[in-house]
């Protein structure tokens, strides 16, 4: 255990350093405060999806009862659409209670849109944030449905990096060593170029950066198209059919893009929904006076028409698979914790809201 060990790094702005080991006790980002949290929670299950690479457990939390819908005959959701009918995947009628999954932490350092889920769950379970503050709309919408946070998908690469609690300020090279590690060669590795090696061999690190499992692969790769897919990539795909819910919010971290266009091969219909819900998420943080507010306005991510994680969840599960890249504080802004929290809740909550009121899987012309 290294609580109380200090990690002074280089700042990004100003001289200095910055202690990223300190963090307030409302901003819960490790697992083993997570873990202590999620089991305090009343009317919240928590329960272990599977195990990583690394053999440490996948941990989920879900409040609110999941809703089967009848009349399932298909367990393959293109074979259903081939034969016409949607409702033969998912069921026939309308849910009362849709199913919103928070996939945390892909990336082992990626973690504030998991301190903002822990608190939107304390919301919706007890009524305020792990500040004490209030959000009636998050908490009213948020009881509608069944809300299920996997806090740490990635739990090797954050179990590896847990001396950090945050990166406010940090600079971008300390940032680089931690998210994407470095080669015992002295090879630093760079984001994007790291992609060029997948996995990354363990044997060949001298740090092995966050993003990666304890097997070196980054998992919103994790297909199972190149090779056999990865434990936690079988422990999602298996749950994510047994659970089936109707949007997946999968949490990354950057400067603070929020709602992203990633999704590349999922059907026109999803694509322009979550163009909507971008929208809603962006401008609900620019009317807020916050200082990120991002719209998607491109047609695809910086990589182009790549499989991507939330193309295999729709796949799956047929969830709207929505990407949301939260601000960690790059270049301190924001410059703090308040504020990075106040816009993550906000695009979780407005996510909520307009799923809740105007559902998140778009409507299936005329095949359910
Ligand atoms: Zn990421």
């Amino acid at each position: 255990m290294r609580s109380g060990a200090a990690s002074l790094l280089k700042a990004a702005v100003g001289r200095g350093k910055v202690d990223t080991s300190k963090a307030p006790a409302w901003w819960v980002s490790r697992s083993d405060e997570t873990e202590r949290l999620l089991r305090s929670l009343p009317g919240v299950e928590v329960f272990e999806i599977g195990r990583s690479a690394g053999g440490r457990p996948i941990l989920a939390a879900a409040w609110g009862a999941r809703e089967d819908l009848p009349n399932r005959t298909c367990g393959s959701l293109s074979s259903a659409l081939s034969g016409g009918s949607a409702s033969a995947f998912y069921g026939q009628g309308k849910r009362e209670r849709q199913g919103l999954l928070f996939l945390g932490n892909a990336h082992g350092i990626e973690f504030e849109g998991t301190v903002a889920a822990l608190n939107a769950l304390n919301v919706i379970a007890r009524g305020t944030d792990l500040r004490g503050r209030r959000w009636p709309i998050l908490r009213e919408y948020g009881r509608k449905l069944r809300f299920v946070v996997i806090p740490h998908f990635n739990v090797d690469g954050r179990v590896r990096h847990d001396i950090h609690r945050h990166f406010l300020n940090l600079d971008v090279e300390e940032y680089r060593r931690i998210s994407q590690g470095d080669l015992k060669s002295g090879e630093k590795l760079v984001w994007p170029k790291s992609k060029l090696t997948w996995p990354i061999p363990p044997e060949a690190v001298e740090v092995m950066g966050g993003y990666f499992n304890d097997n070196g692969v980054n998992l919103v790769y994790d297909t199972g198209l190149a090779a056999d897919p990865q434990p936690e990539t079988t422990a999602l795909t298996r749950f994510l059919r047994r659970e089936m819910p109707d949007g997946v919010i999968l949490s990354h971290s950057n400067n603070g893009s929020l709602v992203c266009e990633h999704a590349s091969f999922i059907p026109e219909h999803f694509r322009m929904w979550l163009q909507a819900f971008s929208a809603v998420a962006g401008s609900a943080c620019r009317y807020k006076g916050y200082r990120k507010f991002g719209v998607a306005q491109a047609a695809h991510g910086y990589a182009g028409q790549i499989l991507y994680q939330g193309d295999v969840i729709y796949h799956t599960c047929g969830a709207l698979p929505l990407l949301v890249e939260f601000p960690c504080g790059y270049q301190n802004v924001p410059d703090t914790l308040d504020e990075l929290l106040d816009i993550s809740m906000t695009v979780i909550q407005e996510i909520v809201r307009f799923g809740v009121e105007y559902r998140f899987r778009p409507r299936e012309k005329g095949r359910e």
